[in-house]
Parts: structure tokens; sequence; C-alpha cells
């Protein structure tokens, strides 16, 4: 999918960075600038949504403290008091161009939870037929280290992919990605197209780099996780006069990541980075291969052991032995139950628990095998 495509987009994720709308304080020009642009998105008919940044970056001031804090206490506490100085900043600057700001407060529970994720894409779908522009951060001030999203990268590709956007643009303060550290290496070159991300490329982001610095790592495995859901995104530079109207009329601005398939349901998606994993199935390398390569279910002959207490209906990740896991799907049965049926064949598991209520531990349809999308899928 080339970039002219990108013409086309109806419903668009934008996300700013902290480094954008925080700086000494509430970076109102900027928020201004962005706001003038989904304005005029707007009324080119398209559909805008905003994942923003920066409330632990305002509140720590507002509040006195000397640095950004380190502890999850200081952390909230920033949080709650530098929300509101966000939101109001915000609310400001949309309605000078005429639009409406309405806030989303999300944790990883909200998404990893199906009835409350399809609540909360409900919520999305009348603020957005009702004209108003979501604006949309993790509420940090509840969210424990273990419940959280943690960055918002991820959740800006959560909420791309929940309220089926067809692009994600994830807007900071550098031009994109670069081979080298231009800092160190001036005449490094920006890469403008990733068609793939790799396990190099996102050692790359996460190395000591420009890639390193402004959280590029998780950029770049957000970006990543959307192509491989069939949703393109754009790293790019928020302080670039009109960037998103400029990205939308397919100038080649910042690192793009075009779609690797055709898209994979929303459902899939949810399952595979929102679904939090309960448990996990260690399987031999035949029942592996039988997920990875032919796209089939997951018998409990293949199982070999059963890690961690999942109910039926969890999620759980599956791994060969010792690595780390390549899928994640739902369970038909409970841990204690695969404990007593793995390895044996569909057909004995009526006699080992005197019922069955299905041939498979986890259903195909209730499956996502990461990396490459199924080969059927490639457009
Ligand atoms: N939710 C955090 C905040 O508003 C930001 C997380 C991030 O920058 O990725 O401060």
């Amino acid at each position: 999918m080339s970039r002219d495509s990108l013409k086309k987009t109806r419903r668009l994720v934008v996300k700013v960075g902290s480094q954008l709308t925080c700086g000494q304080g509430l970076e109102v020009g900027r928020l201004k600038a962005i706001a003038k642009q989904l304005a005029q998105l707007r009324r080119e008919g398209r559909e805008c949504l905003l994942v923003t940044s920066g409330a632990v970056a305002l509140g720590y001031k507002r509040l006195g403290l000397a640095e950004r804090p380190t502890t999850l206490r200081l952390k909230q506490a920033s949080a709650a008091a530098g929300q509101v100085a966000l939101m109001v900043g915000w609310e400001k600057a949309l309605e000078a161009y005429g639009l409406k700001a309405a806030q989303i407060l999300l944790t990883a529970e909200d998404l990893a939870d199906r009835a409350r994720f399809l609540n909360a894409k409900n919520t999305f779908a009348t603020l957005i037929e009702l004209g108003a522009i979501p604006v949309v951060n993790e509420n940090d001030t509840v969210a424990v280290a273990e419940l959280k999203v943690g960055d918002n990268d991820t959740l800006g590709s959560l909420v791309a992919s929940l309220c089926e956007a067809d692009l994600f643009i994830n807007l900071t303060d550098q031009d994109g990605l670069f081979e080298a550290d231009p800092k160190e290496r001036p005449e490094a070159a920006q890469i403008f197209e990733i068609a793939k991300v790799t396990p190099e490329i996102l050692a790359l982001a996460g190395g000591s780099g420009p890639l390193g610095t402004g959280g590029m790592f998780t950029k770049v495995q957000a970006a990543g996780r959307l192509a491989e859901r069939g949703l393109p995104s754009i790293i790019a530079n928020g302080l670039t006069r009109d960037i998103l109207l400029r990205l939308l009329a397919g100038e080649r601005l910042g690192t793009y990541f075009p779609p690797l398939a055709k898209r994979r349901p929303a459902y899939k998606h949810w399952l595979a980075f929102a679904a939090r994993p309960k448990g996990k199935l260690l399987v031999d390398a035949g029942a592996a291969l039988a997920l990875q390569e032919k796209g089939k279910s997951l018998l409990p002959g293949g199982i070999l052991a059963v890690e961690g207490l999942f109910s039926a209906g969890d999620a759980v990740a599956i791994s060969l032995v010792g690595q780390e896991p390549f899928g994640v799907g739902l369970v038909n049965y409970s841990a204690p139950e695969v404990g007593q049926i793995l390895g044996l064949s569909s057909q004995q598991i009526e006699s080992r628990l005197g019922y069955s209520h299905s041939d498979e531990i986890i259903h195909r349809d209730n499956l996502v095998v990461f990396g490459d999308p199924p080969k059927e899928n490639l457009s």
C-alpha cells in the first residue's frame, strides 16, 4: 500500500507525545496548530481521534516537584494534577476551531476485558457520530504497574485498532527513524519506509541511537503490530508545519509503516495485544507447526505442560518449551482440566473428564499467531 492511498483515509488516530504537549509548561501553540489541522481534516470529511500524553510531565511541575517522579505514587499524583491542565489545553485548542473535546481515560483492564473493550468501542463510535473529538489518555491515577498499558504508543495503537481507524499517526519531536544517531553521525539518512518491523529494526529502535531516545522502541513496536493487523502508521514530527495535512496529501515525511496484510478482524488484534494471558500452554514442535504454518486448532495431544491458573474462556499464551510465546488463544478448558487431558487424543477427553465441551483446547477462530500474517491474507 503506497503513501498515495493515505489520501483516502476516512478515520485516523493521532497520538501526541509529551515532548510536544509539554515544554516548560503546556505548549498551547502546538496544541492549537494540531487542532487547526484536525478541523481542516474534519472539513475534508475525515473522522479524527486524539491520544495525548503529558499528564505526568505537566502535573509534577504543578505540584511543585523538582523533577519527573519515578515512584508510582508520585507519578499517579502528578498524572491527576496534570490531566486537568492537559484537557483544559485540548478543550481550548479544539474549541478555537469549532471542535468539541471528549475525554476518555482507559486502563489496560478496560481493554483486556472483552465486555469493557466493546463498551469503550461503543462510546468512541457515539462520540464520533456526534461530531466530538475523543481525547484519550491512560487512566494513570488508578492503573498500578501490572495493570498498565504503560505507554501511549501502545495505547494509541490499541485505540486505532479498537475504533477501526484507517491510519495511526504518531507525532513526536523527531522527523522519524534514522539509520544512525544524527547527533553522532549528521550524515545518517532518515528511513522513510519500513516494510516490516523485524527484530533487527526493533533492536535498532531500542538501541542507544536517536531511535532509542524519546521512546522509539515502543513507537516502532506499536507500528509493527498495526502493520500485522493490516493498519498503516506513520511516525512523524509534530513540529513540522501542517504535518497532518501533508501526510494525508501523501507527502513523503516521517517514517511510514505500510500494512503487511489485508485488514485482520479487530477481535484478533484484541486477542493478540489487549487481552492479558492468564497462563501458558507449552506445546510440542508438531503442534507449533500446525498452529503457525497450517492455521489449525490446538488439540490436547500437542500440549506438554500447563502453567498458571485459568478458567475456560480465558486468554492463554502458547509457546515451545523455554521460548517466548508465539501465540495467544482463548481456551475451552480450565487449567486443571487441561492438566488432565494433555497428551491425549480429542476422542479420549470424555473418558478422562466424564464430559467434553469441544475437541479443541483452543479453536483456531480464537487463536492468534504472532509474526507473519497468514499467507492467504497477503494483498
Ligand atoms: N499517560 C502518560 C501521561 O499522560 C504518558 C505515557 C507516555 O508518554 O507514553 O503522562
